[in-house]
């Protein structure tokens, strides 16, 4: 029998972050294409697929957890689907300088006396770190997940920090005192810096905390972003809903060649950043809500507000029976679907397509190189 070939990553049998690992890059492509033209076949063909040019250490969004084997402390990942750590110190998909900085933080614990916390016991006070980088600006945010709210010395554990590291622009205390697979807490504290990241994307500044929603591959996204406005063809006079907003990034993009922009999103830090990310950009025609988007859409549809065009991105789990129902009530002439999972797109297809869309284009964009994932981007035009 054939022995097993070795993998490229040493952590990778463990690990199963990167399914596609030792798959090479053009074959991962083909695979993704294949996939995807076979799920929107009812639907649509899709264009070919927009791949990395350089399709490792594109993570700018790197997470370690803190806490205890058998064996003593530990930090990595959570080996898929359970909460064993794998001790993972590099990883070839992650922003390297991250890597780097948990590894510094890693030597650092012993001599500041800082215990990883233990999920079992409760014991110990460290139990994650979250590191976002900004892929253009080069600003580094440092998240440091405690299980209470006293990290000590901890002016010297950032003077130590940014001595190895002096690109870290900002350290923020995150406390996490609950019984929770949920990385990071309520309550914060920002122990060095302004408390959040600015990057800039297709030109505008976007600001980043630890909390809000970014997109995890900065160079994929501006082709994402680009491909979104491109398929939304707009003259300068639509009013645009821009639903899931997150950050309000793509809704900022879109107001240049908007009458209006309307976002909506959940998330309060994220429509926090929205709100000042249009201020930063002078974007003044774009006004954001905080709500539920199925909600804000029922209220759309209930007042008659016309909207030429909706660009939603949801979430994994897609959109729901509300959003969907309203979009079709509100009847825009345009929908452009942005989606980070092709089985939810196809399913809300089936719908959109029922109900009065017909799918023109679409487009899959590598964002998640060495593992299953695709984005895609669709346009819908009214029948
Ligand atoms: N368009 C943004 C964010 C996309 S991620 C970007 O490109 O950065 C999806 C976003 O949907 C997240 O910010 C999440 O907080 C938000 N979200 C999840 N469920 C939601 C809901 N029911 N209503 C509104 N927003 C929701």
């Amino acid at each position: 029998m054939e022995a097993k070939k070795k993998s490229i990553c040493s952590f990778s049998g463990k690990c199963g972050g990167c399914q596609w690992i030792d798959i090479p890059y053009e074959e991962q492509l083909k695979r993704k294409q294949a996939m995807l033209a076979k799920l929107l076949k009812p639907y649509v063909k899709p264009d070919p697929i927009i791949g990395m040019e350089h399709p490792f250490h594109y993570r700018n969004k790197v997470h370690a957890v803190f806490g205890m084997s058998r064996k003593g402390p530990v930090s990595g990942i959570y080996k898929a689907g359970t909460h064993e750590i794998v001790p993972v110190v590099s990883c070839m998909i992650e922003n390297e300088k991250a890597d780097a900085i948990i590894a510094t933080i890693r030597g650092l614990l012993r001599s500041f006396k800082i215990k990883n916390y233990n999920e079992d016991s409760g014991y110990g006070l460290l139990r994650h770190v979250l590191i976002r980088v900004g892929h253009n600006s080069g600003e580094i945010m440092v998240v440091l997940v405690l299980a209470s709210p006293i990290l000590p010395s901890k002016n010297n554990f950032v003077k130590a920090l940014r001595k190895e590291h002096p690109e870290i622009t900002t350290v923020v205390i995150n406390v996490n005192d609950r019984r929770t697979s949920m990385v990071l807490g309520d309550k914060e504290q920002v122990i060095y810096g302004k408390g959040y990241i600015t990057d800039t994307l297709c030109g505008k500044t976007f600001r980043i905390s630890s909390k809000s929603f970014y997109q995890v591959n900065s160079v994929q996204t501006e082709t994402l972003y680009r491909k979104a406005l491109e398929f939304a063809e707009l003259t300068g006079k639509e009013t645009v809903l821009d639903a899931y907003c997150g950050t309000g990034t793509i809704g900022i993009l879109a107001s240049e060649k908007a009458g209006r922009v309307i976002g909506v999103e959940l998330n309060k830090d994220a429509v926090r950043d929205a709100v000042l990310n249009a201020k930063t950009n002078h974007a003044d025609n774009v006004q954001f809500y905080r709500q539920d988007a199925g909600k804000f859409m029922v209220q759309m549809a209930e007042q008659d507000v016309k909207v030429d065009l909706v660009l939603m991105d949801p979430p994994r789990s897609g959109s729901d029976e509300t959003f969907l129902t309203s979009l079709a009530r509100l009847a825009p002439e345009k929908v452009v679907y942005v989606s980070c999972n092709p089985l939810t797109l196809a399913r809300d297809l089936e719908y959109l397509t029922k109900h009065g869309y017909c799918a023109v284009k679409a487009v899959g964009i590598d964002m998640f190189a060495m593992t299953e994932e695709l984005e895609v981007v669709v346009m819908l035009s009214r029948k």
